[in-house]
């Protein structure tokens, strides 16, 4: 049988998976990223990761290739890092494909981590009927891809789909990774609505209760007050960006993966009304705002399947 090694690079973990051309993963392993460490560690422990998997393959399977997706800007023409930030201190420059070539000497396949996602939905998943979506992701940060007549769109050298670093008000606080004001990610990723949550306590509160995302999205459900008006300005920040990227593309869908997604319904009901409001009618009727199909497991299941799909440099 006929195995491609998945590699998903995030701040926080690594995962690697065997996984075989219906996208089904047959063996797994995750370490932390442990990214504070440097960035040769972190290429150690990739290279260890994937000589795992090669070591436990099943005898007979064969190896068609090692697809890997990173956090940061990925030069998807030599397959290295083009810029990561503070997720991945001293990742920039990295050359992850030769390397791995170097080593294993088997043709390897580098891009972003959102861009890979994308690739995951639209073979297995939300994106597979569809020519035209877009792909935002809600972690810690918020990432974007962009798939456009059925192909990725790469830009100049593969950093286009930062789509949470699109502004939505310029007066906004200053953004650490890129230097503009009121970027997406400061509302509507993990760490923004932390932030969110914190501006609006910082006012009432007595006791020194920082909550986490996952805290005020769980007492948002349950009809807290405070909880909801933050998550009223984090839906309308959103909304406010979903919107421009359905009148910069014309999607046929809107695909919203990433933990804080996983809120279920209301959340993706309450987006999608605050897009409806703030999108053009034909436009907005052309859409579909769609959850992530593929789940968490879409960053190593769609990293495996660039080697077989979308691939860069195939
Ligand atoms: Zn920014």
């Amino acid at each position: 049988m006929e195995f491609a090694i998945g590699v998903d690079i995030g701040g926080t973990k690594i995962q690697f998976a065997a996984v075989n051309r219906e996208g089904a993963i047959m063996e797994r392993q995750l370490m932390l990223t442990e990214a504070l460490l440097g960035p040769q560690q972190l290429v150690d422990k990739v290279l260890a990761g994937i000589e795992g998997m090669i070591s436990n393959l099943t005898p007979g399977g064969r190896i068609a290739g090692i697809g890997i997706g990173s956090a940061g800007q990925i030069d998807f023409r030599t397959g290295s890092v083009a810029f990561a930030g503070e997720t991945l201190p001293g990742w920039t420059g990295t050359p992850i494909k030769r390397l791995v070539e170097e080593r294993f000497h088997i043709p390897a396949y580098v891009d972003n981590d959102v861009n890979v996602i994308a690739v995951a939905e639209k073979v297995f998943g939300a994106g597979r009927e569809f020519e035209s979506f877009v792909v935002i992701a809600l972690g810690t940060g918020l990432g974007g891809a962009i798939v456009e007549s059925g192909q990725l769109v790469r830009g100049a050298f593969g950093g286009a789909g930062e789509l949470g670093h699109v502004s939505v008000d310029f007066n906004g606080p200053r953004c650490p990774s890129c230097g503009n004001y009121g970027c997406i990610e400061l509302y509507a990723s993990g760490t923004g609505i932390a932030r969110l949550g914190a501006e609006s306590l910082s006012a009432g509160a007595t006791a020194a209760w920082k909550p986490n995302s996952r805290e005020i999205i769980e007492a948002w459900l349950q009809g807290e007050p405070l909880a909801g008006d933050v998550m009223d300005r984090v839906i309308r920040a959103l909304g406010s960006a979903v919107a421009g990227f359905i009148h910069t593309f014309n999607p046929e869908a809107v695909i919203i993966g990433g933990g804080v997604s996983e809120t279920g319904p209301v959340f993706l009901d309450a987006l999608n009304e605050a897009v409806q409001a703030r999108t053009s009618a034909a436009m907005s009727k052309a859409c579909r705002l769609l959850p992530a199909y593929v789940g968490t497991d879409a960053g190593v299941i769609g990293a495996a399947a660039q080697v077989w799909h979308y691939g860069n440099n195939r």
